[in-house]
């Protein structure tokens, strides 16, 4: 259950310390770029607020671990836009305001899990703003945002702020998610904007791998050589978000090729993935865009929707792909 990062490891400290002296807030705003896993610090910090046992993380084994592990426990309630891209309404804050006013099932904390908060609208806000007023009993709201600075002033006081993106170059560069030499990490980190999680996945020595062989399974998934079904099976053990960026960076560069302008990798002195160009040559540049939107789409859906499965969103890409060619 440890999945947090180095730098938040003293901030994890002060919290459990609170925790056990029963001097929780009960309203915290997680804020800060992307990228720097504070939705595994939250996500961590809510297993182990609904763990039945005496440790500083989830003990992964009792029953309320073994109710969060089912996406099924009744003290944790999480908020996220209806439709990936669109605001939190006030009707899911209203579902909230419900859900706090029936008492804690086990008797222990009640959670609430608001992601991204940042996308509420001016009515869920309010709604939300009441009940930061009037905290109940047990409760604790915790808000997740990329972009705090859009929460009304009125919600950001309200909470107990942390900000989750400040990490020294030497802490990134000492960190053990990165592989490599000092300098292939520091290159990683640059090429990342800073974002160690992005600068995870560049440096990443099976990344390579894994983009090599991405546009050779997308034409032969449209030809028809592979089934979609396969390539979502083929690409399960990679990261979703990973596969997806790759995709959308492989239909940006076939609508590129359609227009027969130069890819911004041939800058970079690389040639282009071989068969990306017959691939351009049979394609429908509405469709390719469709599929870009899809692309998105179901990017958003992973980031904003935890409790949906990694596998079945998966396996859409690709029959999204498949419908390229009808
Ligand atoms: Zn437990």
């Amino acid at each position: 259950m440890n999945r947090i990062m180095p730098w938040h490891q003293s901030l994890w400290g002060r919290l459990q310390e609170g925790r056990r002296r029963g001097q929780l807030t009960h309203a915290m705003l997680l804020r800060g770029r992307a990228g720097f896993g504070k939705r595994q610090f939250a996500d961590a910090f809510v297993a182990r607020l609904l763990c039945e046992g005496q440790e500083d993380f989830a003990c992964g084994h009792c029953r309320g671990c073994a109710l969060m592990a089912a996406g099924s426990h009744p003290d944790l309630c999480q908020v996220f836009p209806e439709e990936p891209g669109k605001a939190i309404r006030v009707d899911e804050i209203r579902g909230l305001i419900q859900y706090f006013a029936l008492r804690s099932h086990y008797g222990g904390f009640k959670v609430a899990l608001i992601s991204p908060a940042d996308v509420m609208n001016r009515a869920a806000a309010n709604a939300l703003l009441k009940l930061l007023e009037e905290p109940p009993a047990g409760g604790i709201i915790i808000l997740l945002a990329d972009r705090a600075e859009r929460l009304p002033a009125t919600i950001r006081s309200r909470c107990q702020q942390f900000p989750m993106d400040r990490v020294s170059g030497e802490e990134l560069l000492a960190w053990d998610g990165l592989g490599g030499e000092v300098a292939q990490r520091a290159e990683a980190i640059a090429r990342a904007g800073g974002s160690p999680l992005a600068a995870q996945s560049y440096a990443d020595p099976t990344l390579a791998t894994v983009i090599a062989s991405l546009s050779q399974t997308m034409a032969a998934v449209l030809d028809g050589r592979t089934s979609p079904l396969a390539a979502a099976t083929q690409y399960a053990k990679s990261e979703l978000l990973l596969v997806i960026d790759q995709l959308l960076r492989l239909a940006h560069e076939l609508l590129l090729l359609q227009q027969k302008a130069p890819l911004p990798l041939e800058k970079a002195g690389r040639r282009p993935a071989a068969g990306l160009q017959s691939l351009a040559d049979q394609l429908d540049s509405v469709r390719i865009a469709t599929f870009i939107q899809q692309l998105l789409a179901t990017k958003q859906l992973r980031l904003s929707s935890p409790s949906l499965r990694e596998v079945d969103l998966g396996e859409s890409v690709w029959f999204d792909l498949k419908a390229m060619v009808g």
